[in-house]
């Protein structure tokens, strides 16, 4: 008789002609369904989906799932890293100071809380607020890809078709998420940066929105609005410009004031 260790078992069977062995799932574990991407039809369907996730470990320290709030047809999407303690306790994301941040932030582009849309990478809080670890971040990734996913179907379904006011706010909601997003939670930068330098990206945006709408407004063609060179430096300006290097703010900021009035005086001329 083989002893009792796995391996004497396994060799046991082994020595018998036994080629295959299944194994079941321990009694009492329940398996987790599988996030199906895009099978899921809107984000309340979504949070169901995930009530009472237990697919990481921080599902076990948690003590309320954030699943993320706010307008579910928003165009503007704002994503944390991870709960911490106040929305741990009142399953929110971006409560207390963080909270008050971001929501003058938002402000700061003309927007309010209520018409956007607040998430985490990871729902649940990490213990004592430490980084979150690859695993969480690979087990819960896939639920923020689907409420992105969710988010922005009412904006790309017909985008073409879309008023130019419209598909100017479409892609202001565009250089938020280039600008934000390339020095996301998923990279080390993002630990670096300060609410002053956020607040300096965001007022920045803020500027060329309302430039931009100005300019459609006075007759500027959409396609020249979006063809402005000082664009892709926006986009990229959470990696390229360094933290508290103001001077390179400043002359974005000049650049975005240039490039505009260049393409109204185009505009006139032509
Ligand atoms: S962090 Fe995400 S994957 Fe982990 S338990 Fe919470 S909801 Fe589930």
């Amino acid at each position: 008789m083989p002893g009792d260790s796995p391996r004497d078992q396994l060799e046991f069977f082994r020595d018998i002609g036994v080629r295959d062995v299944f194994l079941s799932r321990p009694a009492g574990a329940k398996g987790a369904p599988t996030l199906v991407p895009g099978a899921t039809p809107d984000l309340p369907s979504l949070a169901q989906f995930l009530d009472g996730c237990q697919r990481c470990k921080l599902g076990k320290t948690r003590t309320n799932l954030v699943f993320g709030q706010g307008n579910p047809h928003a165009e503007l999407m704002f994503v944390g890293e991870a709960p911490g303690r106040d929305e741990d306790e009142q399953g929110l994301a971006f409560v207390g100071r963080a909270g008050q941040l971001l929501t003058k932030i938002i402000e700061a582009i003309g927007r309010k809380r209520e018409d956007v849309f607040i998430a985490n990478v990871l729902k649940c809080r990490p213990p004592n607020n430490r980084n979150p670890e690859p695993d969480e971040v690979a087990s819960c990734r896939p639920f923020l890809d689907e409420q992105v996913r969710l988010e922005r179907m009412a904006r790309i379904v017909g985008k073409d078709a879309l008023p130019a006011r419209q598909q100017l706010t479409l892609f202001s909601a565009e250089i938020v998420n280039e600008a934000f997003l390339r020095q996301s939670a998923f990279s080390e930068i993002d630990w670096y940066a300060s609410p002053q330098r956020l607040a300096a990206m965001m007022r920045l945006i803020g500027r060329f929105i309302a430039l931009a709408e100005r300019a459609l407004a006075g007759g500027t063609p959409l396609d020249r609005i979006t063809s402005l060179g000082v664009l892709r430096a926006l986009q990229r300006m959470g990696e390229e410009i360094a933290e508290g290097d103001a001077g390179a703010f400043g002359a974005l900021a000049q650049r975005v004031e240039d490039e505009f009035r260049a393409a109204g005086e185009a505009g006139r001329g032509s």
